[in-house]
């Protein structure tokens, strides 16, 4: 059974957001970029279903310009046998990432399509679902733990979700979407030799065009503002002092 996985570059999560002066935007100038983390979860996991024998190839696509393939290296460093770019000259909004993918998985045709459940940057969390409408396949989102079985026919995906006060098992039948929560994993490192060893990985570029798939804009960005700073706390020397405050200042008790 084959496995798409599907990566986003991303801001890294450690950097310190700063947005432009003119509010049109976050400002990316000399910033670092990374894999976005719940991709890297999914890849992750793909990569343990062939180590498990489950998988026979994993395929990683990412959209977006040609940095995007820095991200693809990476997922190829952690175990992905090769890699698709789709070259766009920004990063589309989610309905065109979903109409894209959508094409390579008719191409592809994977048992198996792994997203994240959201792109930290913009925190959408539409694709994996449009991309399941699109295709018309079963969906299984925010994984928390997933089990192939009966792959590659009569397979199922077992997939248990994280929902309020509880858990939530689902039987899909193959062939699956299914989008990583944050404690499917934990994501490896790449080593040093599996980094060198990626750069010979086949990493091949499509456009949009290739995939017959005309880009439309239906979202613009209105503004963006970074948070209000907090202000500075103050000490208090007692406890009841503490309780005086929250009670007839903050009124919170
Ligand atoms: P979003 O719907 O933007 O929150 O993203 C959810 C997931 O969709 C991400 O974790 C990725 O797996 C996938 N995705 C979103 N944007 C892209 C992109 N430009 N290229 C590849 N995958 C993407």
């Amino acid at each position: 059974m084959k496995i798409l996985v599907s990566v986003k570059r991303v801001i890294d999560y450690n950097v310190k957001v700063r947005v432009k002066a003119d509010n049109t935007d976050v400002d990316l100038s000399n910033v670092k970029m990374a894999l976005n983390p719940f991709c890297e979860i999914a890849v992750e996991e793909a990569i343990r279903l062939k180590e498990a024998g489950v998988a026979s190839e994993v395929v990683v696509v990412s959209v977006g310009p040609k940095a995007v393939q820095e991200q693809l290296r990476t997922a190829l460093a952690l175990g992905a046998d090769r890699a698709i770019q789709i070259d766009t000259d920004t990063m589309p909004e989610p309905l065109n990432v979903a109409k894209l993918l959508a094409k390579v998985v008719e191409a592809e045709q994977p048992g198996l399509v792994i997203l994240g459940k959201q792109s930290i940057d913009s925190d959408n969390n539409q694709t994996g679902q449009m991309l399941a409408a699109l295709t018309g396949r079963p969906q299984g989102t925010f994984a928390y733990a997933l089990k192939v079985e009966g792959a590659p026919d009569n397979g199922k995906a077992v997939v248990t979700r994280e929902v309020d006060g509880g858990l939530r098992t689902l039987s899909l039948e193959l062939p699956a979407i299914v989008t990583t929560d944050l404690r499917l994993n934990e994501p490896r490192y790449a080593k040093l030799s599996d980094i060198m060893k990626a750069k010979k990985k086949p990493l091949e570029v499509k456009t949009p065009a290739d995939l017959g798939v005309e880009l439309k804009q239906h979202i613009e960005l209105l503004q963006v503002e970074a948070p209000a700073a907090r202000q500075a706390g103050i000490k208090v020397n007692s406890v009841d002092a503490l309780v005086d405050k929250l009670k007839n200042e903050a009124k919170v008790i």
